[in-house]
């Protein structure tokens, strides 16, 4: 509604607050000021602009001054709520809904019309929750990581969820098969399909009507994250997600599938035995951890952020940096030291250079996990880091602890050793004098636009998908014959 419409109908609603309070009908003042009632009515409705010299008559009849007819302030409680009313349904957001709107009566109680206006007010919020700006969405994401360090980012619940269904899968031990999880799959109702058109916009895509789940073909490099991908599918599933009311919503439900999976993949029992024993001998590494269970390097080193301070009382952080030095992603309850934005974010910002996570980038093709003591003004950590690369460029993925926590890993007796002042600038944000000297005012570097790690959400039910295309996806695919969905067991 325009300024002038609201305006308009503020104004209808202080006329009539007049005229009733006044004794007289609509044909009476219309008789007094010399227009039709009907004439009258349709300008107490906002939906006529009166003349200067018409209000004028309306002010003297009502026994009142232009000064308050003109006022913008509603005239009763009720005429608030009906100006509300109007504002609310009358807003695109209510009007794409295609829901007629409610036509106020007289009859129509204070209560009634509060309600409705309380669902009103919702929507709205739920809206421009929806839509969350970047700032939004990294305040959101800051808050579920600090709420999961509070838990030792660890989720008793779903754990238990994976144990169970992985034993109800006939799951052994040793790695997780893409046959057990195919099985659980069908244990739910669901078939996996792999094909090679999913919507560019998602990841994968469940049919609930007929009980399948697409897949990205298992032909694409790195193809062991499918089994992850089938999983995290099936989790939406099993903890029974509805469609995200806000992005923080959607990160937690993001974050709770990907804890399923991992669950699944790296099983509490055996994970936490595994890790136990290793501690035994004085021989953690991420690599013998992410070996054993057959996961990705980060799949390995994410899953003991899960498991070591809950089971083993041992603190420890994460860190996944991207070739250009920026944090992807972080975890720690070690008090290592991370760059932060104002909202409390790190990913995306750049991490120390003296930190091996990021030294570590500078070296070529390292097979294997490089080892590094760091000081900083938080104190002594060591971490083991390793390098790997993807379609978007390299990255390193390093897991440390504390220094006095060092005694348990491999990797300990290394004589690389740093040190870190961050976040004083003097430590590696600023050039040295020197090369200032040689180079300022003669450097013209063009740079790289970052693609923001959040952008804003369209609107829809699922937040960053593109519904036309999955519906078309759906569209073309149900119709292949030769597919019937797996009985529920
Ligand atoms: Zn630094």
């Amino acid at each position: 509604m325009a300024r002038t419409d609201l305006a308009l109908t503020t104004l209808g609603h202080r006329i009539r607050h007049h005229r009733t309070a006044r004794g007289l009908t609509l044909e009476a003042l219309g008789a007094e000021v010399g227009v039709a009632g009907s004439q009258l009515s349709l300008i107490e409705n906002g939906r006529r602009e009166p003349k200067l010299s018409l209000l004028q008559a309306i002010a003297r009849a009502c026994g009142t001054d232009l000064g308050d007819l003109l006022s913008d302030e509603p005239p009763s409680r009720r005429a608030a709520l009906e100006i509300e009313l109007a504002r609310a349904q009358d807003s695109p957001v209510f009007r794409q809904l295609g829901i007629p709107p409610v036509r106020v009566t007289r009859s129509m109680s204070d209560e009634t019309l509060s309600s409705i206006i309380g669902l009103h007010r919702e929507l709205q919020r739920r809206e421009s929750e929806a839509i969350a700006t970047p700032e939004e969405a990294r305040r959101a994401n800051t808050e579920l990581r600090l709420r999961m360090r509070g838990e030792n980012n660890y989720i008793g619940a779903i754990e238990q969820i994976a144990q169970q269904q992985l034993q109800a899968a006939g799951h052994a031990g040793g790695a997780l098969t893409h046959r057990t999880v195919s099985t659980m799959a069908e244990r739910l109702g669901l078939q996996l399909i792999y094909v090679s058109d999913l919507p560019a916009s998602t990841r994968s895509l469940t049919d609930l009507e007929n009980g399948r789940i697409y897949l990205p073909p298992a032909s694409v490099p790195g193809g062991h994250g499918l089994r992850s991908m089938a999983l995290q599918a099936i989790a939406h599933q099993l903890l029974e997600h509805a469609s995200p009311t806000s992005y923080a919503d959607f990160l937690r439900q993001r974050l709770e599938i990907n804890y399923f999976a991992a669950a699944c993949l790296i099983p509490e029992g055996a994970g936490v035995e595994f890790l136990q024993q290793a501690k035994k001998e004085r021989n953690l590494a991420v690599e013998d951890f992410r070996d054993a269970f057959g996961v990705t390097h980060e799949s390995a080193a994410l899953r003991m952020t899960n498991l070591m301070t809950e089971h083993l009382g041992m603190r420890l952080h994460f860190l996944r940096v991207e070739e250009d030095g920026a944090i992807a992603r972080a975890y720690e309850n070690d008090g290592l030291p991370l760059p932060q934005d104002v909202t409390g974010s790190v990913e995306g910002l750049p991490v120390c250079r003296r930190f091996q996570a990021r030294a570590a980038l500078r070296a070529q093709n390292r097979p294997t996990e490089e080892h590094q003591y760091t000081d900083t003004p938080a104190g002594s950590f060591w971490c083991a880091t390793q390098t790997g690369s993807s379609a978007s460029g390299g990255f390193s993925i390093s897991v440390g602890v504390p220094y006095q926590d060092t005694r348990w890993w491999r990797g300990r007796e290394t004589t690389a050793r740093a040190s870190s002042t961050c976040p004083d600038e003097a430590c590696c944000r600023r050039p040295t004098g020197e090369a200032a000297a040689r180079w300022s005012g003669r450097a013209w570097p063009s740079a790289r636009v970052h693609t923001h790690m959040f952008s804003p959400l369209p609107r829809g039910a699922f937040p960053g998908v593109d519904e036309i295309e999955v519906y078309d996806f759906l569209e073309r695919h149900a119709a292949e014959p030769g597919l019937t969905r797996p009985p529920r067991r």
